[in-house]
């Protein structure tokens, strides 16, 4: 798990550079945090501060469809988070609806004293960066019923160098997401429905287990998760579309691994039947809870600048739920009175599987789903997202942009990012290759606060960087690789060698 002091911008807002000199002010304003220990550490003890016993200490969440929301039309229709439903009558898209007269009964200096009070805590469950925000999350779940690994919490990297020597940026920060349990943002939303399911199955639901079809990081995700909580887990892969991290991940945690010869699409078909026909629980992000825990990322952004608001996120997009989940995190905090305004968000596509780059483009005049090609993003092959129309909500709600990569432009972009230091996954490289194209033309200026969202950690992404370091990438220069010299175990060869390295430096 990522070290503690990796988990707050603290220790980097404090360098003599820093961008914001306004955070060290709120840093030093601020009550200190009460973190007491023990002897006998209570994990379990009730979360700082308590509410006020005149207000509502209840909160309560349902599902509606998204059309309600996205047309801003109430409906009669709704559904119990214990009901096992993905659906709606229609057939359209569900969202998870918060009773926000009862969170507004508290003010926004109370939330975000709550929230500061929980990070990096051992108290049940709320040092998950998850769960510190439970209230707006799953607020009527059972502590005891919770599935967690401290999820959340990543580290917003301040991109120094990357910022500075690429793009004149002073202001560029890298919300490491994939710095997490197993490796991606994924895990932000399994531990909401994994905890649910948990609940519904302590409910006597007949429920045998839980199910998907992935791009890789949702079956990892899964199964680490229903492996921690003693539930089945059956996993629908692409055939040879995945990597070998991302393979051995749900084998090693004991999932019932389905490789199919198809793509992803054609595996979230199947799964989608098979769930119709099995008492198997759907856990694509098509089921909305997901997206519960996953937009807790946003807030933690704002919550990390001291609820100050950056001018641009960038958010790679594949089935579409991510960039919804953060617009939903974001508007949260609007509607709660936290922030006064939220980001313009940025989806960032790969040019191999771009259908909403296209729809985009044409002035969201007609969607048509893609054949998605193969790309080193390969958790973004695919063309016939699941969540397009919560996508596009966000998009237009958020004056936002979408752009795509090529896959020469995403690789180099990653290969430069690590050269200052980080070690990004290709999805992020492409999310990095919109930002600069979005300041080569202007778009995003260098004064702006951006931050990228990086979704998975690269270490589960060294084959693509072995073969671009290799130089072996069919019709790619990879301009930037950085092979290693080989050389016999002889003293004069070895100088000569450094001798011609220093020299070319
Ligand atoms: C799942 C995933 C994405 C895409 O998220 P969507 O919600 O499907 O758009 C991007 N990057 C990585 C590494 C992922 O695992």
């Amino acid at each position: 798990m990522a070290s503690t002091q990796l988990l707050n911008s603290s220790s980097l807002l404090s360098k003599s550079s820093s961008p914001s000199p306004r955070h060290h002010r709120h840093r030093h304003l601020k009550p200190p945090q009460t973190i007491t220990c023990t002897a006998t550490p209570s994990i379990t003890s009730p979360p700082l501060p308590q509410p006020s016993p005149s207000l509502p200490t209840t909160f309560s969440a349902k599902y509606v469809p998204f059309t309600s929301i996205s047309t801003n039309t109430p409906t009669p229709e709704s559904y119990s988070l214990d009901d096992v439903v993905y659906r709606s009558r229609d057939g359209g898209l569900l969202d998870v609806q918060h009773d926000m007269d009862a969170l507004k009964q508290y003010d926004a200096v109370y939330w975000k004293s709550l929230f500061d009070s929980r990070v990096g805590t051992t108290r049940w469950p709320y040092g998950s960066g998850v769960w510190s925000k439970k209230e707006w999350v799953l607020p009527e779940i059972d502590n005891d019923d919770i599935i967690s690994a401290f999820e959340g919490n990543s580290n917003l990297f301040w991109a120094e160098r990357f910022g500075k020597k690429f793009l004149g940026m002073n202001d560029l920060w890298v919300k490491h997401c994939g710095i997490s349990h197993t490796g991606s943002f994924k895990d932000l939303g399994m531990t909401v429905l994994v905890s649910q399911v948990n609940r519904l199955r302590k409910m006597n639901r007949p429920l045998v287990g839980v199910g998907c079809a992935s791009t890789g990081d949702t079956s990892a995700a899964l199964s680490a998760y229903c492996a921690a909580a003693n539930i089945p887990s059956i996993v629908f892969l692409p055939a040879n579309r995945i990597s070998m991290a991302q393979l051995v991940q749900p084998i090693a945690n004991g999932a019932f691994v389905l490789s199919i010869d198809t793509d992803f699409d054609g595996c979230m078909k199947l799964i989608r039947q098979i769930t119709a026909e099995l008492p198997i629980y759907l856990a694509n992000s098509l089921n909305s809870l997901r997206l519960e825990g996953q937009k807790t990322a946003a807030i933690e952004i704002l919550q990390q600048f001291d609820w100050e608001v950056p001018d641009c996120v960038i958010i790679p997009g594949g089935n579409l739920g991510n960039i919804y989940a953060f617009y939903k995190g974001f508007k949260m905090c609007e509607e709660l009175g936290l922030v006064d305004k939220i980001p313009r968000l940025v989806c960032a596509q790969a040019e191999n599987a771009n259908p909403l780059f296209q729809y985009y483009r044409s002035g969201w005049k007609e969607f048509k789903p893609v054949k998605a090609n193969t790309t080193f993003a390969s958790a973004i092959q695919i063309g016939d997202p699941v969540s397009i129309d919560r996508a596009v909500f966000a998009l237009k709600n958020s004056n936002g942009i979408v752009e795509e990569a090529t896959e020469e432009e995403l690789m180099d972009a990653m290969a430069l990012a690590d050269s200052t230091g980080m070690f990004i996954c290709p999805h992020t490289g492409v999310a990095l290759s919109a930002l600069m194209k979005l300041r080569r033309n202007g778009i995003i200026s260098p004064t702006d606060r951006t931050v990228v969202v990086s979704t998975a950690h690269g270490l589960k992404f060294t084959q693509a960087k072995i073969e671009y370091h290799s130089g072996g990438i069919k019709e790619m220069d990879c301009r930037f690789a950085n092979p290693p010299d080989s050389v016999k175990a002889d003293f004069g060869l070895v100088m000569d060698e450094l001798k011609n390295f220093l020299s070319r430096r």
